[in-house]
């Protein structure tokens, strides 16, 4: 589908909001957690003929308003070098770009009472539409790692139930590990009684993944999706470098 952006706002030090607008948004009927792919640019092709796009995924921040008002908000995290982040700093009102969505299997696990988002700057999305959308009575924690004050204002970090920390470090994801797997033990959540979500910068999320297993988590009670890495571009198709 192609979509107009229709505004685009820098709103901390480290992200840009961007609401892309079109009739086919309300059809996709983007759960909770899920992201569009956004076309950001092309490359040229390796056999030397023409050009192949290059694709970036980004979590819809409020996917009901999408879905009534037809407009899918995203926030990207924008840095110095790639072409997603590019995209984002240059995309104007009118533009119109193509979108691949919705996409993403993590979604909110209907049948826990206490939900924990854990993730980077890039995850702040995701954690404020799942948080979001959760049924009244259920309990959240949101812990993220971010590099800038600013950073915790995005949005305005409102909904009610949604106990949000930030762990400010310009240093960036290698520097969260520690800290925020102290805050999660610190929470007392023992396997089983809580849905743990993490999402953000691939090394951050393996290893947090890696001790929450040894602690007992397993496929049931957690979800993780690793969403860029560090010293490489994502591939053509918006999935992270693994190995
Ligand atoms: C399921 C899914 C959901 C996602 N949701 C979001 C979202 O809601 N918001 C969001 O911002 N991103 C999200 N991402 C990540 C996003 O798709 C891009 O990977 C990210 O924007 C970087 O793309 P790029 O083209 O700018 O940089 P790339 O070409 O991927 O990388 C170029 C260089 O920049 C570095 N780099 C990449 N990202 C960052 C960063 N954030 N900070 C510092 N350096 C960086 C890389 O290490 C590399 O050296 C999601 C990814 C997935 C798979």
């Amino acid at each position: 589908m192609v979509l107009k952006v229709t505004t685009n706002t820098q709103v901390s030090k480290n992200l840009r909001l961007v609401e892309l607008s079109g009739e086919e948004v309300a059809a996709m009927k983007l759960q909770a957690g899920q992201d569009i792919m956004v076309r950001v640019g092309e490359k040229p092709h390796l056999d030397g003929r023409g050009t192949i796009p290059v694709r970036r995924r980004y979590t819809v921040v409020d996917p009901q308003a999408a879905e009534n008002e037809g407009r899918a908000r995203i926030l990207v995290g924008h840095h110095e070098f790639g072409l997603g982040s590019a995209w984002a700093a240059n995309a104007k009102t009118g533009d119109e770009t193509e979108v691949v969505g919705p996409r993403g299997k993590v979604v909110v696990d209907q049948a826990a009472k206490h939900h924990v988002f854990i993730g980077d700057t890039t995850f702040i999305g995701a954690a404020r539409a799942m948080s979001g959308s959760l049924p009244s009575g259920a309990k959240s924690d949101t812990l993220l790692g971010i590099q800038d004050e600013s950073d915790a204002a995005a949005l305005g970090w409102v909904e009610a139930d949604a106990e949000a920390e930030w762990i400010i470090d310009p240093q960036g994801p290698g520097a969260f590990i520690g800290i925020l797997w102290m805050r999660f033990q610190a929470l007392g959540i023992k396997p089983g009684s809580a849905h743990v979500y993490l999402g953000g910068e691939l090394g951050l999320i393996n290893s947090l993944k890696q001790m929450l297993e040894r602690a007992g988590f397993g496929p049931g009670d957690l979800s993780a999706k690793g969403y860029w890495r560090i010293g490489a571009g994502n591939q053509d198709h918006g999935e992270p470098v693994k190995g």
